[in-house]
């Protein structure tokens, strides 16, 4: 494996080489901001753990995550390529580490590389996808349902244990925390997880599957379908 970046790992040697030494180490420390609503993008990250959350903030003081940015993902390139400041906040929400490169580096290397412009073209279409479900989520489905989705995505980016408040699940959520306070506990007791201030762990994943809503396997899908073609039926 060329990189734990499931994204970079897509590259052939030959590109990854030339990439490889604009490639900076990075902790992504939890709380740290990669972006600021309008502000300029300077780096495009890749993580190799953790998780990274794109939130909308609204005047009145709501927000919502509308998507999550892991191991498989990257964030920043797009604007990098672009010269685009970022539309949204953009915050590291479990620590990991990762690399960055620095955007007038990528913009020149997605030039002399179309393989690389390709690959992270690809990437932008599956986020786009991933914004659009979560915003579908969001409307329509119900807080359990989208709870159970959101923990599973996190299982999937970081495994069985993490810590996170009610408070920040309840922020992502868009909704009330004695929502998440009563549906968290409702979990527990189905014997699903385990939480304890803060801390939670994931006991039974089929349980979390089968009351989460079908917005993960349709994200989960888009992103076999554009990035492991061959193993489309294991979604597991
Ligand atoms: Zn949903």
């Amino acid at each position: 494996m060329q990189s734990e970046n499931l994204l970079l790992n897509q590259l052939n040697a030959s590109t990854y080489s030339k990439i490889a030494p604009a490639l900076i180490a990075v902790n992504l420390e939890r709380g740290h901001e990669l972006a600021r609503p309008r502000e300029r993008v300077h780096r495009a990250y890749f993580p190799y753990g953790g998780a990274i959350s794109c939130v909308v903030k609204l005047p009145g003081g709501d927000a919502i995550e509308t998507a999550m940015i892991g191991k498989d993902g990257e964030w920043g390139a797009a604007q990098a390529l672009d010269d685009k400041v970022s539309l949204n906040g953009v915050m590291v929400q479990i620590a990991g580490k990762g690399s960055a490169i620095e955007a007038d580096r990528l913009r020149r290397l997605a030039d002399e590389l179309p393989d690389l412009r390709a690959l992270l073209m690809r990437y932008e279409h599956f986020f786009s996808a991933q914004v659009q479900q979560t915003a579908a989520c969001n409307a329509v489905h119900q807080v359990e349902p989208r709870l159970c989705r959101w923990l599973l995505r996190l299982y999937d980016l970081v495994g069985p244990d993490y810590m996170i408040t009610q408070e920040f699940m309840a922020e992502m959520m868009g909704v009330r925390r004695t929502s998440v306070t009563t549906i968290a506990s409702n979990l527990q007791k189905a014997g699903a997880i385990s939480y304890s201030r803060g801390q939670v762990h994931i006991h039974d994943v089929s349980i979390l599957e089968a009351r989460s809503c079908e917005c993960r396997a349709e994200i989960r899908l888009h992103y076999e379908e554009l990035f492991h073609p061959q193993e489309l039926n294991r979604i597991d």
